[in-house]
């Protein structure tokens, strides 16, 4: 007895949405139902772990597909658990999922009908090649049934008496549109299967006729009844036969399944069976990359979970690594040889998203949703794992110099990225950073070989940041760090810096910024004890020149850190750097609110044993109140500005006052340089005595 149902209201609606939208992406059909049955296949596997009696009805576990070119009807067959009778009117049509009106609504926004497996209503894709769908279907609990619709709101579900028994499991037979009945072409089929499905862990055959001559005895064909011989057509007897026999040669069409994923995913594989070419075509494929991988990570996770995954390096950043708005599909997750989704975010930290490959989850259930990814735990040590395995890859590479020097340039910055990102991995990631230093100008050096250079006083590792190599290398803080003989890297990637302060150590050693206050060098008692003399014979100095420059400095101090230069402008320990203040001034999107606070705090550091520093000591111990001094201070100041790595706010006026010690210099008269703009400059220096007052008085 047939029943008739109507299908629930949005189920209804999707299945008018796939009959009458024109989707050009039709084939992704095949890849729905074949998931569908290898999702069957899994729940019996499953089922057959506690009790494997329940594959007594069908001992063989594939998926078959045949195709009826006579009749049009493609149908996929499987061995899986198959459905009860209240399965088909409940899974097939009166119980709508939260998908069904997902999927319509991201339709209308413009989704592709490939993503319908997401939103949980695959079946139905059916219908984009088929006008009319039949189940047959059988289930160890129930008797065998079909099920068919061509939509038009009813489908009928009716005790299966016309098909032979199928023992367990389903098939779907389509009866395809006239418009598609490319489906039943074994070639398309193949092409499909290869494309969307090669990676299902059960057999996928492919029913295909093959026309084979057979020599028969004359008689035997001749018995057959008229009606039976459809498929059998007769050849005319070649000339050299021997004629005593009486012998015909027919053409006999017969049927043989052929496996189309017969290559075992790679992942599955022994990796000592695997051959180089093997990993490099399979990284193709994933990538779409025409070049080979730089390395690559094959191991499987066994345990409390247990994954397999191939994670691979490419040899260059493609180039939108740093896209933001970019769907990010660098890492395949499978579930149990079911192609899951290839932009799960949260497989892999964003740092890490150049790393390229797949991941087999044995514990994830199927039919696990983007929403709930997000909080699963299982995916969370899968994470985990993925993170320690790159440590891995990575310190594999490092073992080859010219290879590692290639990743790094690369993917240096992701690396900086996670020391700033990846609290728990910052010290590993450490180890791979690379930088210039004072005593590596031309190849990068890593902190542990800084570490073997240090001499035996040294202590920290000391570091300078700014916009280049050419703008650090010869930088007035390397001054007294050169003489003593300690190393200092040179971090000219802005990056660097944001990386560096959360790092704050490397093997135990602090990590010393030598731009910023407090630097404490490793001294002897006899240069402590001469550094406290002169920081009371400067004193006064100090003094002065605090009150001189006002606000634009915090303090001024004696120096322990220049020997040639006369100052340098150092800012407070938890302050930007000079470097800092640069990059972030550059950033004209950035909320301007944090300069105020974190903007530097400059502190003035004077050099006791600098000539021109002597001497603004010996005429102010001679006249405090000397107005060139002050006037002189201003200059010394902007020009540590410069050479401290500081960013002139006021460009314009330093450029005045120096074009108006080259006219001191060249004896200029006064009057005939041109007239100066008269502007107004609270922060200018009380005009100078004698022969440059008027000069100076002008940009008052
Ligand atoms: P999903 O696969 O995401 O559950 P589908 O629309 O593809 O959504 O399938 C709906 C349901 O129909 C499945 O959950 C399953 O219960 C049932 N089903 C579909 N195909 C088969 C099959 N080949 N064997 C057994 N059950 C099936
Ligand atoms: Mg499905």
């Amino acid at each position: 007895m047939s029943e008739s149902f109507g299908f629930q209201a949005e189920i209804s609606q999707l299945l008018d949405l796939i009959i009458n939208t024109f989707y050009s992406n039709k084939e992704i059909f095949l890849r729905e139902l074949i998931s569908n049955s290898s999702d069957a296949l899994d729940k019996i596997r499953y089922a057959s772990l506690t009790d494997p009696s329940v594959l007594d009805t069908e001992k063989e576990l594939y998926i078959r597909i045949t195709p009826d070119k006579e009749n049009k009807i493609l149908s996929i067959r499987d061995t899986g658990v198959g459905m009860t009778k209240a399965d088909l009117v409940n899974n097939l049509g009166t119980i709508a999922k939260s998908g069904t009106k997902a999927f319509m609504e991201a339709l209308n926004s413009g989704a592709d009908v490939s993503m319908i497996g997401q939103f949980g209503v695959g079946f139905y894709s059916a219908y984009l090649v088929a006008e009319r769908v039949q189940v047959i279907t059988k289930h160890n609990d129930d008797e065998q049934y079909i099920w068919e619709s061509a939509a038009g709101g009813t489908f009928t579900v009716t005790p299966d008496t016309v098909n032979p028994p199928i023992g367990r499991g389903t098939e779907i037979r389509l009866y395809l549109k006239e418009d598609q009945i490319e489906y039943i072409e074994e070639k398309k089929i193949k092409d499909i299967v290869k494309k969307h499905s090669e990676f299902i862990s059960y057999p996928i055959q492919l029913v295909v006729t093959k026309e084979v001559e057979k020599e028969v005895e004359d008689e035997e064909v001749e018995e057959k009844p008229e009606g039976e011989e459809s498929k059998i057509e007769e050849v005319e007897d070649e000339e050299d036969k021997p004629k005593d026999k009486k012998t015909k040669k027919v053409k006999e069409t017969t049927t043989e399944n052929e496996e189309l994923n017969k290559t075992k995913p790679l992942w599955t594989r022994n990796p000592q069976d695997i051959t180089a070419d093997e990993y490099s075509s399979f990284y193709k494929s994933l990538t779409n990359d025409w070049e080979e991988h730089l390395a690559v990570k094959h191991f499987s996770v066994e345990g409390q979970l247990e994954f397999k995954a191939i994670l691979y390096i490419p040899k260059r950043a493609p180039f939108d690594l740093f896209e933001t708005k970019k769907k990010r599909n660098n890492i395949k997750l499978y579930v149990r040889r079911v192609f899951i989704m290839d932009d799960c975010e949260d497989i892999i930290p964003e740092y890490l998203n150049f790393v390229k490959g797949i991941v087999d989850s044995e514990d994830l259930p199927l039919n696990i949703s983007r929403e709930t990814l997000q909080q699963n735990k299982i995916l969370k040590v899968i994470r985990k794992n993925i993170v320690k395995k790159c440590m891995e890859l990575f310190s594999e590479i490092q073992e080859d110099k010219e290879n590692f020097a290639k990743f790094i340039e690369s993917f240096g910055k992701n690396i900086k990225l996670g020391i700033h990102e990846d609290a728990q991995n910052r010290s590993k990631l450490a180890e791979f950073l690379r930088f210039y230093s004072t005593k590596s100008t031309d190849e990068m050096t890593s902190f542990k070989d800084y570490i073997t250079r240090m001499p035996e006083v040294q202590k920290s590792i000391y570091y300078l940041t700014g916009e280049s190599l050419a703008a650090t290398k010869d930088s007035p803080f390397l001054e007294v760090l050169k003489k003593k003989g300690f190393e200092v890297l040179l971090l000219v990637d802005p990056i660097d810096e944001y990386a560096i302060t959360q790092l704050k150590e490397f093997d135990g050693k602090k990590l010393v910024c030598v731009t910023k206050e407090g630097l404490e060098l490793e001294e002897t008692e006899e240069e402590k004890a001469t550094r406290e003399q002169e920081i009371k014979e400067y004193e006064d100095l100090c003094k002065v020149i605090k009150e001189s420059l006002g606000d634009k400095v915090e303090k001024v101090v004696v120096s322990n850190r220049i020997t040639d230069s006369p100052c340098v402008l150092v800012t407070g320990q938890f302050g930007w750097s000079a470097n800092m203040e640069r990059i972030m001034k550059a950033q004209a999107l950035r909320d301007s609110s944090m300069s105020s606070y974190m903007a530097s705090k400059k502190t003035l550091e004077l050099n006791p044993h600098n000539p021109i520093v002597k001497e603004l000591k010996r005429k102010v111990a001679s006249d405090p109140a000397d107005k060139a001094v002050r006037d002189l201070t201003y200059l010394l100041f902007e020009t540590a500005l410069l050479t401290s790595g500081f960013v002139l706010d006021e460009p314009i006026n330093f450029a005045k006052r120096i074009h108006r010690m080259i006219s001191l210099g060249l004896d200029v008269d006064e009057e005939e340089s041109a007239p100066a703009a008269a502007e107004s400059n609270d922060d200018a220096p009380p005009p100078l005595e004698g022969a440059a007052t008027s000069a100076m008085e002008e940009i008052d």
